[in-house]
Order: structure tokens, then C-alpha cells, then sequence
């Protein structure tokens, strides 16, 4: 076989695996997300991976990052041209859309799973990616908007992470409000020009807000000195907006009114925001959204009104490591070591550990195969963070008993009856 031919194959960079080390935070994580947005009556909905191309062109915009260099497109065998999915917005919606869920009715509607962008990979930056985001539809009042806000909040709260986020606040206005300020927008940059990058000046043409965004310093200045939006809302969005501060302050949520937040995709219109933090260097943005009223009109259906946002799970779960803030439970170790002492006992131990299981579903119970002698054998059940030992030999086998070791404390070894088993370790481990 030729060299290339034994070549170890890779992962894809940016996609990462998620091994058994990682999966007791993720499970952490995702158990929280489901009691929150089953305490707030959010719907699960579950779409495709893959969408058509054009249902991202025509939603997040020609002219964004994600639709101009980060999306992953390809012509599938019948020649269509299919994307991995950037995000849930668009296909949440193309959903609702074909299933009648926008008819006549309101929706709040959650979801989660990997997203697919072409970005270049980094600390809290990947390609593919994790996301829990959050839609709800038919509601143009600002309480949706405190609503979705106090969810994420409160998902803070549950994870111990609110006092480590900041919570930034705007508001963008109605679209006609927006391309008034967009003239006024391009006409201060071009008496900059000289100031802005390469990629500002790009910008000026096709999406001049989205330069308000940038983290250029050498820009700073100009930019704070820039037309604010807010300056220029219609007086809907203004009380809209006034509406929604006075339910976060009642709720005793602190924000930031921070006027250069845009966003980066084109359909949002009115409340945007974004959850921010310092502890994780350059991609502090663990949460952003807002609302998005023209959408569903433009990709075609009768219009609906609809608030969301999307978290990203890494960032967020790297940011409870960071903090520590994984509770030892939640790392999952198991509490029973059952094994047989030599190989004519391994049938009855495995017999009793699924009578175990049956009579003590809390119980995580590791039983142990592939044999090996009786000090291999302790030695596993050492490792395996099992806080008791049941060992089966054939005098146990015998009598119909077991002998319980316990692992980690200086206790004396028992001889149970297995008819009495069951109390015992719901006794002894199951609180
Ligand atoms: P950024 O400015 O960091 O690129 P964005 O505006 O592109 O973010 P959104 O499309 O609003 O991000 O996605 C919502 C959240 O998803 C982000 O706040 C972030 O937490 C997460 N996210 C976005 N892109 C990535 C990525 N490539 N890798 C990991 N997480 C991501
Ligand atoms: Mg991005």
C-alpha cells in the first residue's frame, strides 16, 4: 500500500469530537435547558441538518458574513444546491411555515443542535457548532421580548453564571426607519472614508451598518462619534423599546443600552441583544438574538411578528469550566462495582445485576466483564469511581448472599442476602 494509502484520516478541522470526558457537562447543560424551557412552556421542535441554499440567501441576507464566506454549500447527486445549516432561525421558520404552526396561532418553540460554518477556528470559535435556540411567533407586544430574555436569565441563574454575564440591549426600528438612518449612516462615513479599513469600506455599499460592529480600534473613536440608530427611531420602536426596559427593570434585570449593537444578520427589526462576557477572552458573546418581524413575510408566508435567540453551547460550557461551575454530581460516577470472582459465577452476577436494575432504576450499576484474576478485578472496580463493591464467588452463589466492599471508606466488608439487597444499597447509596 502506498504511503498516502496508510495516512491516518483526521476530523475535519473545527469539528470537534466530544469524548466521554466532555459529555458530563454537556449533559449538565442540556438537562437544565430542557426543566427551563419546559417551566416556561417552550414547544421542542426538531428540524434537518440540511435546508435548501436558498433558504438562507433569502432570510440571513446576500450580503452577511455567514451567507458571503462561512456557509457550507454543495450540489447534492440531483444537482440541487443544498447548505449546511448556520443557524435555526431560518429553517425553524420554513418549518412553522409548512405545518401550519403560523395559522391562526401563537408558537414558543425551542430547539438544539449542531450548526455549520466555514469560520477559521479558535478558542470558542468552531465549525461545527452547538446551539439551544429559542423562537416564538404571532406576539408583537414587548412582554415576548422580556419573556425570551428572562428565560435565558434564568437559565443564568440555574447554571450560576448571572453574575458573569452582561446583558446588552437595542433597537434597531422598523425597517423604513433603518434605511433613513442608512443614508445618514453612509453619508458621516464617507466624510471618514479615509479611516475606515477594507473591510468597512466594502461594507459601505452593501451593509454599512454592520460596521458599526467592528472591533477595529483604529475606528473606535469615529465610530462612538457616529449617528446613533436610536436618534432615528420611529416612534413605535422608541415605545416599544421604553416598554421593554420598564419589564426588565420591574424584573430586576440589569442591561446595557449599547447603540452599536447591529447584529450581523439582515432580519432583525425593533429589540436586539446580546449576553456578554469578560471570561472568555475575544468570543464573549454567549447568546444573542431578537426580534425579527418581517421574516416570515419575506420567505413567503402571511406575516407573523417573532422574537428569538440562539446561545452557543461551547462557549457556554466552556465558560462553566472556566468558572468551575459543574457541580461533582453532575460528573456522573457510577455507585456500584458487581462482579463475579471467577468465571463459573459470571452468569449469576449478571442475572443479579439486572435483577438490581429492575428493582433500582436510580441505582448506575457498572458490572464487570472480561474476566481476569481476582486482583485485575478489584483493580477495575478501583478505577471505576464505584463507591461499593459486590463480589460473587461461589459460596455467595451457594448461599444467596453477596459480600459489599466499600471502595473509598474504612468500613468493614458485610455479607448481604440477595433477597435483602435491594433495601440495603437504597439504603447505603440511592438518597
Ligand atoms: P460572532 O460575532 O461571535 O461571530 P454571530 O453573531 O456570528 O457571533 P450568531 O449567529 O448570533 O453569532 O449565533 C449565536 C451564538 O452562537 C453566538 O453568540 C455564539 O455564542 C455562538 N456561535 C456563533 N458562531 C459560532 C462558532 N463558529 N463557534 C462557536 N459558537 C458560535
Ligand atoms: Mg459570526
Amino acid at each position: 500500500m502506498s504511503k498516502s494509502g496508510t495516512k491516518k484520516i483526521q476530523a475535519i478541522r473545527g469539528m470537534n469530537d466530544l469524548l466521554p470526558s466532555d459529555s458530563p457537562r454537556w449533559q449538565f447543560f442540556e438537562a437544565k435547558v430542557r426543566q427551563i424551557m419546559q417551566r416556561y412552556a417552550f414547544d421542542e421542535i426538531r428540524m434537518p441538518i440540511v435546508e435548501q441554499t436558498a433558504l438562507f440567501a433569502r432570510s440571513i441576507g446576500e450580503v452577511t458574513d455567514i451567507v458571503e464566506k462561512e456557509m457550507y454549500t454543495f450540489e447534492d447527486r440531483n444537482g440541487d444546491s443544498l447548505t449546511l445549516r448556520p443557524e435555526g432561525t431560518a429553517g425553524c421558520v420554513r418549518a412553522a411555515m409548512e405545518h401550519g404552526l403560523l395559522y391562526n396561532q401563537t408558537q414558543r418553540l425551542w430547539y438544539q443542535g449542531p450548526m455549520f460554518r466555514h469560520e477559521r477556528p479558535q478558542k470558542g470559535r468552531y465549525r461545527q457548532f452547538h446551539q439551544v435556540g429559542v423562537e416564538t411567533y404571532g406576539f408583537e407586544g414587548p412582554d415576548i421580548d422580556a419573556e425570551v430574555i428572562l428565560l435565558s436569565a434564568r437559565l443564568w441563574k440555574e447554571l450560576g453564571l448571572f453574575e458573569h454575564v452582561t446583558l446588552e440591549l437595542n433597537s434597531l426600528g422598523s425597517l423604513e426607519a433603518r434605511a433613513a438612518y442608512r443614508d445618514t449612516l453612509v453619508a458621516y462615513f464617507n466624510e471618514h472614508f479615509e479611516l475606515l479599513d477594507e473591510d468597512s469600506r466594502r461594507r459601505l455599499e452593501s451593509n454599512p451598518l454592520r460596521i458599526l460592529d467592528s472591533k477595529n480600534p483604529a475606528m473606535a473613536e469615529m465610530l462612538d462619534a457616529a449617528p446613533q440608530l436610536l436618534d432615528h427611531l420611529d416612534e413605535a420602536s422608541i415605545e416599544h423599546f421604553e416598554s421593554l426596559k420598564a419589564m426588565l427593570d420591574a424584573a430586576g434585570i440589569g442591561y446595557v443600552v449599547n447603540p452599536r449593537l447591529v447584529r450581523g444578520l439582515d432580519y432583525y427589526s425593533r429589540t436586539v441583544f446580546e449576553w456578554t462576557t469578560t471570561a472568555l477572552g475575544s468570543q464573549g458573546t454567549v447568546c444573542a438574538g431578537g426580534r425579527y418581524d418581517g421574516l416570515v413575510e419575506q420567505l413567503g408566508g402571511k406575516p407573523a411578528p417573532a422574537v428569538g435567540f440562539a446561545m452557543g453551547i461551547e462557549r457556554l460550557i466552556l465558560l462553566l469550566e472556566t468558572l468551575d461551575l459543574v457541580p461533582d454530581e453532575a460528573l456522573g460516577k457510577s455507585d456500584v462495582y458487581l462482579m463475579a470472582l471467577d468465571d463459573t459465577s459470571t452468569t449469576a452476577a449478571l442475572t443479579l445485576a439486572e435483577t438490581l436494575r429492575a428493582e433500582l432504576p436510580a441505582l448506575k450499576l457498572q458490572l464487570h466483564c472480561g474476566g481476569g484474576s481476582f486482583k485485575s478485578r478489584m483493580k477495575k472496580a478501583d478505577k471505576s469511581d464505584a463507591g461499593v463493591a459486590l463480589l460473587l464467588g461461589q459460596d455467595e452463589v451457594a448461599n444467596q448472599t453477596v459480600t459489599l466492599k466499600f471502595l473509598r471508606d474504612d468500613r468493614e466488608q458485610q455479607s448481604v442476602a440477595q433477597a435483602a439487597l435491594a433495601a440495603t444499597l437504597n439504603d447505603l447509596i440511592i438518597r
